[in-house]
């Protein structure tokens, strides 16, 4: 049972403004812990503290940072399994995906560890003789860090990692369900030697902490992902206290099939895509556009591969997929799914284990008109729709048929439709023969429309973010 509490300054928050039991979403009878909720001043604290920590921090050298990384992603490496069997308990993400997703954090935190030592910057011929000029990257200050609860490793390390090497201090302000992964993680940042007040926890409600450490707190950047809601209000309060902010928001990602794709493949990719971690991915499959002539194949497929789609408790290691995370979750995607029941005809439909968890039964429907709100709002949860074109055009027409702009996928062996897909598709990542899900810490990462402020995170892309830049000139001809 974990306890998850406020760590600031490098010590635990006494004071708590209530507290919640957390029940393992695989076994509602199972309590994995407790919340001990922080109150709004404790950001004061934590602003604080980072604000002093970030001053001796900047001053290390590029050496030194990348070591206290190196540190970080060796922690996370010895205590992998807590982890993974924290995050799985408390949100219900099947426990081989946990383990991928914490492997994940290790690697974030070894890349972004090497960048101590690479360039920080470029040297800019001068119009004047005798000058060195150069812009190089130079720490913002404290960064608030606000992250969801369906990556409870990955991302605050894929926003935590470059803030730190690129000379930050940091204010954690993880999702309510996954405060007590947070927690853990945090035991291991300590462990692994963060000076106190780097990394600073509020373990807090989104409408209390949260939002106070948006409005109030002396952070000098945001780096939020989560709901396009919540997004839009952190970027309208960042813009008018101009602070430097990115924003990585909802998506209702598109696969389109084509009539040469690889059926089986394909069938597999599109699953996996749209089941594994219960549809709980930013990225995740949720409209299915094939080509006409090739539906009725299509369908055979999934009724196949549908079969690998076993749902069971989350630290099952056959689990293909797990509970959703949490009761309000559950009441969210039931909802969808009632409609899709209603106003759809069902192709296939996954069993679910009796046990008594928020389990949902992965759904493909087909006969849902595209001003269905199910084909046109994020559901989060497992549904596919399905729907015909016929032809390219008209597929790629459908699939920027969003106000969400984050992943898309085309299934073809047809090169010239390959590239046509990958120019006219308004996405931020557009993958061909690989499912919607799934990215690379080494390449940007983000979305377009109402999925992103338009910034990128990992890869190079967030050593921009979490810097400025400054420009240098040296007129060394001053005395020749
Ligand atoms: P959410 O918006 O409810 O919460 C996100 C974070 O914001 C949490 O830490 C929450 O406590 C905090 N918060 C809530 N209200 C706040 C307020 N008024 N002020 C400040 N902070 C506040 O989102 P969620 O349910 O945790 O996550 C699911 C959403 O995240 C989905 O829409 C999903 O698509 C999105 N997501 C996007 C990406 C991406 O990279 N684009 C990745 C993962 C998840």
């Amino acid at each position: 049972m974990i306890t998850a509490v406020s760590i600031i300054n490098g010590k635990e928050m006494q004071e708590t403004v209530g507290e919640k039991q957390v029940w393992n979403p695989s076994d509602l009878t199972s309590q994995v812990g407790t919340i001990m909720y922080s109150p709004k001043e404790s950001v004061r604290k934590a602003e604080q503290a980072a604000v002093s920590a970030q001053i001796e921090w900047a001053a290390k050298t590029g050496a030194q940072k990348s070591q206290l990384l190196y540190q970080l992603a060796d922690a996370i490496s010895t205590h992998a399994a807590e982890i993974a069997a924290a995050g799985s308990d408390e949100m219900g993400k099947p426990i081989t995906e946990m383990k991928g997703e914490v492997q994940r954090a290790v690697q974030l935190f070894k890349y972004y560890a090497a960048e101590g030592v690479r360039p920080d910057g470029d040297t800019i011929p001068s119009s004047a003789p005798h000058v060195l000029q150069y812009a190089k990257r130079v720490p913002l200050g404290v960064v608030g860090v606000i992250t969801p609860w369906n990556f409870p490793a990955a991302i605050p390390v894929w926003k935590i990692a470059p803030a730190l090497i690129c000379g930050n201090a940091v204010i954690w302000k993880p999702a309510e369900n996954a405060s007590l992964t947070a927690y853990k993680m945090m035991e291991v940042f300590k462990e692994a030697g963060v000076p106190d007040g780097l990394i600073n926890l509020l373990i807090g409600r989104g409408r209390e902490v949260g939002q106070h450490l948006l409005e109030e707190a002396s952070i000098d950047a945001l780096s939020f992902t989560g709901s396009t809601e919540v997004g839009r209000k952190a970027a309208k309060t960042c813009a008018a206290r101009n602070i430097k902010y990115q924003t990585e928001m909802g998506g209702k990602n598109p696969a389109i099939v084509l009539k040469d794709a690889d059926m089986k493949k394909t069938a597999a990719a599109l699953l996996s895509g749209a089941f594994r971690s219960a549809g709980q991915k930013c990225t995740a499959t949720s409209r299915v556009i094939v080509e006409e002539g090739v539906k009725e194949k299509l369908k055979e497929a999934l009724l196949q591969e549908m079969q690998h789609v076993q749902v069971k408790p989350a630290r099952e290691e056959e689990a293909y997929s797990g509970p959703v995370a949490s009761k309000e979750q559950f009441e969210k995607v039931t909802h969808y799914h009632a409609l899709a029941k209603k106003d759809g005809n069902v192709i296939a439909e996954a069993d679910i284990p009796s046990q008594h968890g928020y389990f949902i039964s992965p759904l493909i429907v087909e006969a849902i008109d595209t001003s269905h709100e199910l084909w046109r709002e994020e559901t989060f949860g497992p549904i596919i729709v399905l729907v015909s074109a016929s032809d390219t055009h008209e597929a790629i027409s459908l699939s920027n048929d969003t106000v969400f702009g984050l992943s898309a996928s085309v299934f073809t062996n047809n090169l010239s439709e390959a590239h046509r897909f990958l120019e006219e598709t308004n996405a931020g990542m557009v993958r061909v023969n690989q499912e919607t899900a799934g990215v690379e810490y080494q390449a940007p990462f983000g979305g377009m429309k109402e999925s992103s402020s338009h910034t990128r995170e990992q890869g190079q892309a967030a050593l921009s973010f979490y810097s400025e830049t400054k420009t240098c000139a040296v007129n060394y001809g001053w005395q020749l």
